[in-house]
């Protein structure tokens, strides 16, 4: 079926993260009549495969080339640098569109809940991620990594990102995309302390073994763990799975001596933070020791002061909510039924479930969204993409096609120095103008 005929549906998606590119995959390849246009208010598609996974993890960025793919697809389109909210209203696309899919992922940081959260020096892993992975909202955070000590909070992998990043030599980057402004500050940092915080235990722990054991591999940084706070070794028998492994690799790292490298890890188990301490910016953090309960985290009343210059809460994240969408504030995503949100709105990805799983957990996510569009959605003689072009038009806006993203993605392997397969650009404006030159 061609154009904008009354057989074709008209679908947007908003948000160009994997979530988004796995619906329009299933969308597409379930019904050719499907036309899909992939909607981001930046100018490069991929969402968190560009500005979320770690810049040294290439190998798990590769799965960008099966989204190319769909892209490739007649019936899809990237409609880049059209921000939601600021050039077109959920309302306008809802007449354009047949259905309309939220892929807009979870950008917001979970507050920690605590006195002096907002002192400078505390960044959240959202900013703190997006500004050394090149994320254009966050190139001009500069934090100031001239600190001796770091207190990277929670225990999932975005924590241990954060740790190894900041812990990895130059040499050891050299292959990775790290933003060229990131690179400076942290190879040249003060920084010879880092703790990563977890307020239950190693079995408690969401990291998953080969992401801990990256930490245990550092040139320049031990790990280091107190062999007091590993469960009796006879328990490991009884484990199976990553508790097993991740156990075997924290044991190792039980044997390590603070002094085999330059820089400390310390994973410290059994904390939780009760106030960021400071007066113009922080000085420390105020822990509560706990147990586990029936796998919950119980405070003990004894407390003690962790001095770090640099926190890094890693706690988790929440969906940014949208005027006249309802919204689940205990999971921090979009209210929906199985990524129904009302008649002819939908929801995918952490936007549907909140922020869990690994970029695999999408693709089920989006065919099933994908299929009760199919079956619940019929073609009304919607305008589309035409429609949207002439919004466009009248509006002066300036969108990025995906050939102009490949423009775009030319120019940075081009500006990329030795083994380095990218240096991207964190600039909106110039993007812009790389697309259009
Ligand atoms: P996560 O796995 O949910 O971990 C969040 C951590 O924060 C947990 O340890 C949690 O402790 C802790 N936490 C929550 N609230 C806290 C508080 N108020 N005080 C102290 N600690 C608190 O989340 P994530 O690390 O942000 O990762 C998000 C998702 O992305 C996960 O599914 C993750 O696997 C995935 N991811 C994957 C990779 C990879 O595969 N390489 C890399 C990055 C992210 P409790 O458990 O006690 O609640």
């Amino acid at each position: 079926m061609q154009g904008n005929g009354s057989s074709t549906l008209n679908v947007a998606i908003i948000g160009a993260g994997p979530a988004g590119y796995y619906t329009a995959e299933a969308l597409t390849t379930a019904d050719e009549c499907v036309h899909v246009d992939i909607i981001d208010r930046l100018p490069t598609p991929f969402g968190l495969i560009r500005a979320g996974v770690a810049p040294d993890h290439q190998s798990i960025k590769n799965v960008s080339r099966r989204y190319e793919a769909t892209n490739c697809r007649s019936n899809v389109r990237f409609v880049g640098n059209l921000s939601l909210g600021r050039d077109i209203t959920l309302a306008e696309l809802g007449t354009l569109y047949d259905a309309v899919v939220l892929a807009t992922g979870a950008a917001k940081d979970r507050p920690l809940g605590i006195e002096g959260e907002d002192l400078p020096g505390v960044i959240g892993s959202g900013p703190f991620v997006g500004w050394y992975n090149s994320h254009p909202d966050y190139k001009d955070l500069n934090p100031d990594l001239q600190v001796a000590s770091v207190a990277v909070i929670g225990n999932g992998n975005v924590a241990v990102d954060v740790a190894r990043v900041l812990a990895k030599t130059a040499e050891e980057m050299a292959g990775s995309d790290l933003a060229s402004h990131a690179a400076r500050p942290i190879h040249g940092s003060a920084i010879r302390d880092i703790h990563i915080l977890g307020r239950r235990g190693p079995l408690e722990a969401s990291f998953t073994p080969k992401e801990l054991g990256e930490l245990n591999i550092l040139d320049n940084c031990v790990a280091l763990v107190d062999p007091a706070q590993l469960p009796d070794e006879s328990l490991d028998e009884t484990l199976s799975g990553a508790a097993k492994k991740n156990m075997a690799i924290l044991r190792a790292m039980a044997k390590n001596k603070p002094g085999d490298k330059p820089v400390r890890l310390h994973l410290m188990f059994y904390v939780r933070p009760m106030a960021v301490l400071g007066e113009e910016r922080v000085c420390g953090l105020r822990l509560e020791k706990t147990r586990v309960e029936d796998g919950a985290c119980v405070g003990t009343g004894e407390t003690e002061v962790l001095p770090v210059g640099l926190v890094v809460p890693c706690i988790g994240y929440r969906t940014s909510p949208i005027a006249d969408v309802p919204y689940n504030q205990r999971y921090g995503c979009f209210e929906n039924e199985g990524g129904k949100i009302r008649d002819g709105l939908y929801c995918v990805g952490w936007a549907k479930r909140g922020p869990s799983g690994t970029i695999g957990t999408n693709k089920p996510d989006g065919s099933e969204v994908a299929d009760r569009i199919l079956a619940e959605i019929r073609p009304k003689g919607t305008k589309g993409r035409a429609g949207l072009e002439e919004i466009v038009a009248e509006r002066g806006l300036h969108i990025v096609t995906f050939q102009d993203w490949k423009k775009i993605e030319a120019a940075e392997v081009a500006a990329a120095s030795g083994p380095a397969p990218r240096q991207k650009f964190a600039d909106v404006a110039e993007m812009v103008r790389l697309a259009e030159s």
